[in-house]
């Protein structure tokens, strides 16, 4: 799955280390990164996260950045050459369709590159984050275009407390699935990999795994299944019906 140039996209710093990390450190010179958004909504400040102390929201972002580099460093990404961080507000990727396909097309072209790797698409068997999906359909509608493979991450499955119990594809569709079952060492890695994102403790033991799946299956951007959202709260922006308005008013 490493040996043609990838773009590995996610909608937040932490998701692609998440999803692909040790993916990424089997062939670090076939990878390019894209995080879209700057990782940060909305909080109070200040604020002290992972022994951090964030003064402001612009303090917050930088952060959030400079873990990400730092994780991707690690596993081997020249960071200055093949690393983007597009900075478009988190949960408001809904808003930005134009931009994040320009993003990634701009990517595309000047790099060459044949794989797209995302988040899951929208679709009705298992909630998602809006920004993830708004990702993953922006990632198909390039990878369409130009006649791009696009794989995906799987969603997580998480329990009552909040603890990852599995990883899975959306039930409603027949995906061709690639597992990369992790050696020793790389699991140690990945335990490392998860803890560079300090100001993100929670996910060092939410997202432990000793895996990485990707799953592949023809797309429509312009199908978009019913969805609920994965902080579906009654007040909840954006609401799933923004989506789709989004992506719709897009195409
Ligand atoms: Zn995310």
């Amino acid at each position: 799955m490493n040996s043609k140039k990838t773009l590995y996209i996610g909608a937040h710093a932490d998701d692609v280390a998440i999803n692909a990390g040790i993916t990424i450190h089997r062939n670090p010179d076939k990878a390019y990164i894209l995080t879209v958004t700057n990782g940060v909504s909305f909080a109070n400040y200040p604020m002290v996260l992972g022994g951090v102390t964030l003064d402001s929201h612009e303090a917050y972002v930088q952060q959030r950045l400079e873990e990400d580099k730092a994780a991707m460093h690690v596993l081997g990404v020249d960071i200055d050459k093949r690393f983007t961080n597009s900075k478009i507000p988190c949960r408001e990727t809904y808003k930005y369709l134009e931009q994040i396909v320009e993003i990634i097309t701009t990517l595309i072209k000047t790099e060459k590159i044949k794989r797209i790797m995302t988040h899951s698409f929208p679709g009705e068997s298992h909630p998602a984050h809006p920004d993830h999906e708004i990702v993953s359909v922006c990632s198909y509608i390039v990878g369409n275009e130009y006649g791009i493979e696009v794989w995906e991450y799987p969603r997580f499955k998480s329990n009552s407390a909040n603890k990852q119990t599995g990883t899975i594809f959306l039930e409603e569709d027949q995906m061709e699935i690639v597992r990369c079952d992790f050696t020793l060492e790389e699991a140690t890695l990945r335990d490392e990999l998860m803890q560079i994102y300090i100001t993100q403790g929670f996910i060092i033991e939410k997202y432990r795994t000793t895996s990485e799946m990707f799953g592949r299956v023809v797309r429509n951007p312009k199908m978009i299944p019913d969805t609920t959202h994965l902080y579906g709260g009654t007040d909840y922006k954006p609401t799933p019906q923004d989506i789709r308005k989004a992506i719709a008013d897009f195409l």
